[in-house]
């Protein structure tokens, strides 16, 4: 695949936006793959998790915009944890997920009413308040 990388593509509004609402300077990354390496989410991604940082750094939004993975990152925050430059992709997989979750078409992805009151009562609280801040717009 050819890849044409400009000034204006790599200062993307998307790709901006991700950079503000993670606080996260994908350039720090220099991709040695420790973060992917340690990640426990990732034999259920589509992409690694330092392929998330690369096209971000290569200003490749449409690659990382409706990926598989920030859906299925646990923000455990191991890849954090193991990055030699500090950079913390749990929070840049929450920006993905917020700006996704902002879109007119996640409307109402997840309706309360779906539930049923007998599934409610015996949800476990805490997982259903995770999920809610994971899979609602803020
Ligand atoms: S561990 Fe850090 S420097 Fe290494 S690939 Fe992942 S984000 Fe980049
Ligand atoms: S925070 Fe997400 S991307 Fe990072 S190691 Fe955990 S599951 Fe993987």
């Amino acid at each position: 695949m050819k890849t044409r990388i400009s000034r204006e593509q790599v200062q993307d509004d998307f790709i901006n936006k991700v950079a503000e609402i993670s606080g996260e300077n994908f350039f720090n990354c220099y991709q040695c793959g420790n973060c992917s390496a340690g990640c426990p989410s990732v034999d259920e991604m589509d992409l690694l998790p330092s392929q998330v940082v690369r096209y971000l750094q290569l200003g490749l939004a449409d690659e990382v915009k409706n990926c598989r993975s920030m859906w299925v990152c646990a923000a455990c925050t191991m890849c954090h944890a193991r990055c030699p430059k500090g950079v913390d992709i749990s929070r840049i997989m929450d920006a993905l997920r917020m700006l996704n979750l902002r879109e007119p078409k996640a409307a109402a992805r997840v309706d309360v009413t779906d539930f049923t009151p007998e599934y409610l009562e015996r949800a476990p609280q805490i997982a259903m308040i995770s999920g809610y801040r994971k899979f609602l717009p803020l």
